[in-house]
């Protein structure tokens, strides 16, 4: 699954420092031609999207992160993003 503004993104022009906020990989934007009910209208937009997206270290780094946003303490939000970043490394060359 995609998670929009993590692993998914959608823009009206077209950008080049757009990254998944899951993995960091660099994300290549496809056009799409009216296709997107994103704004409650069909738009002409530009489509991003991580091609490490469902698989399951990726779900499992981006349940990972949510968590850390989720904490109020900064220790346990260190210990979470330091796994984060080993599944992430760990996922990233499989
Ligand atoms: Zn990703």
């Amino acid at each position: 699954m995609a998670f929009k503004n993590w692993d998914y993104f959608v823009s009206a022009e077209e950008k080049t420092d757009i990254k998944c906020r899951v993995c960091n990989k660099k994300l290549t934007g496809v056009y799409k031609n009216g296709q997107t009910e994103m704004y409650g209208e069909k738009v002409d937009h530009w489509e991003y999207k991580c091609s490490e997206s469902s698989k399951a270290w990726h779900d499992r780094v981006y349940a990972l992160k949510q968590e850390a946003e989720r904490t109020v303490s900064n220790r346990l939000r260190q210990i979470i993003l330091e796994e984060a970043e080993e599944e992430r490394q760990n996922g990233i060359c499989l």
